[in-house]
């Protein structure tokens, strides 16, 4: 559940952001305003090279290079952040990995009931090498949460992994979200997927990112079958071709 009524987790207001080099000028996002609120799900929805990474990068404070403003500033903000890439260190076991990235006060803080609640005490002191695609994520996750979030952004997490995995990977990232009442944000290529998980899609055009259309789900999650989500992706296709693949 969502607190509409609360403060946003987060404010974003990007009125453009442009790549400039050699080659020249590339407008990446423009006109582009969302909210997520405690406890909400939001997808951004996008074709390839719209500009979805780009405006990650800007609310996490990675890229400030840009007009418009984010609130509070993201160097205020406890954000986790799970990339597409784990991007792990290779050569540090999997605990070390989750606790190098801790503030470093908080380093030596206990740790095994975040492992246990994401399936990896087994996997403490194994190496990156070591671990499947699908495990490697739920290190990222378990850095991410370790944090204590107030915001959970997700750059395609489960692309690349089959159904299975997916599947078991989406169950483990939202029951610990609910469960801290964390703000979600998420990019996904995948309509049906987040069909199943978001409380409201934003939906971009193809670059420069802008907002085509905020679509609220009100179905209950629990509630949404495989023909309601087949009637809805369709549904939204014929409204936005350019963002929803018929
Ligand atoms: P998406 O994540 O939606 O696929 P991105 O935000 O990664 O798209 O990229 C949007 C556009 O900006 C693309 O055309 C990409 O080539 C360009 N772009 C991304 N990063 C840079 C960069 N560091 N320098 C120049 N252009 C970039
Ligand atoms: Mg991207």
């Amino acid at each position: 559940m969502s607190d509409a009524g609360a403060d946003p987790a987060i404010a974003v207001a990007i009125r453009r952001k442009t790549y400039s080099g050699r080659g020249g000028h590339v407008e990446a996002v423009r006109d582009l305003a969302f909210t997520v609120h405690p406890g909400e799900t939001v997808c951004l929805i996008g074709p390839s090279g719209a500009g979805k990474t780009t405006t990650l990068r800007i609310l996490l404070g990675l890229d400030r290079d840009f007009e418009g403003s984010v609130t509070p500033d993201p160097a205020s903000l406890r954000i986790g952040i799970v990339f597409q890439e784990p991007r792990l260190l290779p050569w540090r076991s999997v605990e070390q990995n989750v606790r190098l990235s801790l503030p470093r006060p908080e380093r030596g803080r206990p740790l095994d009931a975040l492992f246990e609640e994401l399936g990896l005490s087994p996997w403490r002191d194994r190496y990156p090498g070591e671990l499947s695609l699908g495990m490697a994520r739920r290190v990222a996750l378990a850095r991410a949460l370790a944090l204590e979030p107030r915001l959970l952004v997700l750059d395609e997490p489960f692309v690349s992994l089959d159904d299975a995995a997916a599947s078991a990977l989406r169950g483990v990232v939202f029951a610990a979200a609910r469960r801290r009442h964390a703000a979600v944000l998420m990019v996904t290529h995948n309509v049906p997927e987040a069909l199943e998980v978001a409380d409201r899609l934003l939906l971009l055009t193809p670059r420069p990112a802008r907002l085509v259309a905020a679509v609220p789900l009100a179905t209950p999650k629990a509630d949404r079958s495989r023909a309601w989500s087949e009637a809805t992706r369709r549904d939204l296709a014929a409204r936005y071709p350019d963002t929803v693949a018929a």
